[in-house]
């Protein structure tokens, strides 16, 4: 990543040296016919990389079928979409803002201290309380080489400097993360499975890696998809028993509330009182809030979800294995198919995209001859096969 300049680094400008434009000196910079002082962004800001979140259309294509944002295709519980409607009879009234009856349920269903839960907007909103409240100018961020690309923005809008840890055949390496490490870097972040590349690592290499930190460094652990993988507690355990670590979630997968923006954290309790000092009072929705919290108490209906993706999940790696378009095991509601080089992901993308079918290009994620396609119903995983077959045989012919 490029390094941004400090906060505390004078911004150039055009300006410099001239008056601010406050309200006793606007006349005499205005009569004196100076140019106002120009308004610019904090350092580094202007040099964050905006990001793309999925395609939803096609140019004249009417019906699209969207794997392009690892959304559940089963859409939320049912109970999730009556509660939804229930809150939206008084939208007149603001939120909870202590989240207490979604951190009971989140708290119930997991077995954890409902004190030590935090909500945010999306984890998103989450990953940014962390780099705003830990890190700024003259500190770094470290994340492994193919991770999620809200960790850099977020840490640039911080001020803070984003840095990279190589990969082992796009699994995190722990040992190159620990050698990442120096005494600015304030924040590890490890998603667990990764998003794009859907692999993750055991949770030993995380609590050395969690044990190998200095004292004044957390490790994050992003739990956005670890509902989908057997026999894992995201991070829980790790988190409880030390005061390094956080792991984060999402309602946004697995329980298919995307739209309405609802992710928590599970932390040790000076991290959650931290944390709660960056919040705005009222940063979730009264119907995210209810819908969240029923859809984390249907847990049959969780287990259905994860049932059906990890059938179709690997039927469509297997088709798509045998067709010559391998893929790393994935843990999560996604595979990363790898193409022979760059022109024909491109080419694979364009293809797909003529019959409706958008899936994800993952050039900015330093994949740039994988595509990244969500696992959509039985009907969206055939249809990619069938193309898929198509475009093997044009391409090869
Ligand atoms: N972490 C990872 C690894 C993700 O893939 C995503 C969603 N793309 C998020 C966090 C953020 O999810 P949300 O803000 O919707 O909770």
């Amino acid at each position: 990543m490029q390094e941004v300049a400090g906060r505390g680094v004078p911004r150039a400008n055009a300006n410099a040296g001239k008056p601010f434009c406050k309200a006793l000196e606007v006349a005499r910079t205005c009569e004196q016919g100076d140019e106002p002082m120009a308004i610019t962004p904090q350092p580094g800001i202007s040099d964050i990389a905006l990001y793309q979140g999925g395609d939803a259309h096609v140019d004249g294509v009417n019906r699209v079928i969207k794997l392009s944002s690892n959304e559940n295709p089963l859409g939320p519980s049912p109970l999730a979409r009556a509660a939804y409607l229930e809150a939206a009879g008084s939208m007149e009234v603001y939120p909870s803002s202590d989240h207490a009856g979604l951190r009971a349920a989140i708290a119930e269903v997991h077995g954890l201290d409902a004190d030590r839960i935090i909500c945010g907007a999306g984890s998103d909103e989450i990953i940014s309380f962390l780099c705003t409240a830990y890190a700024g100018p003259g500190d770094e961020v470290l994340y492994s080489e193919h991770g999620f690309l809200m960790y850099p923005i977020s840490a640039q809008v911080a001020g803070a400097t984003p840095v990279t840890a190589r990969e082992t055949s796009r699994h995190a390496n722990v040992d190159a993360l620990i050698a990442g490490v120096n005494p600015d870097t304030r924040l590890v972040f490890v998603a667990n499975p990764n998003n794009p590349t859907g692999t993750m690592i055991p949770v030993d290499d995380l609590a050395r890696l969690a044990e190998a930190l200095p004292d004044e460094c957390l490790l994050v652990i992003d739990g956005a998809y670890a509902e989908y993988v057997d026999d894992y507690d995201g991070g829980a355990a790790l988190v409880a028993a030390r005061d390094n670590v956080v792991m984060t979630r999402t309602f946004s997968k697995i329980f298919g509330l995307g739209g309405l923006r609802v992710g928590w954290a599970y932390a040790p309790g000076h991290v959650i009182d931290t944390m709660n000092r960056v919040r705005g009072p009222f940063n979730v929705s009264a119907p995210g809030l209810a819908a969240a919290e029923a859809a984390m108490r249907d847990q049959d209906y969780v287990a259905s979800c994860k049932a059906a993706n990890a059938r179709w999940r690997d039927w469509l790696a297997a088709e798509l294995d045998g067709l010559g378009l391998p893929s790393d095991r994935s843990l999560a509601n996604f595979i990363l198919v790898q193409f022979p080089d760059e022109d024909a992901a491109k080419a694979a993308d364009d293809w797909l995209r003529k019959f409706g079918l958008i899936v994800r290009r993952v050039a900015g994620y330093g994949l740039p001859h994988c595509l990244r396609i969500t696992v959509g119903d039985e009907d969206a995983c055939r249809s990619i096969v069938k193309f898929m077959s198509e475009f093997q045989k044009g391409a090869r012919a």
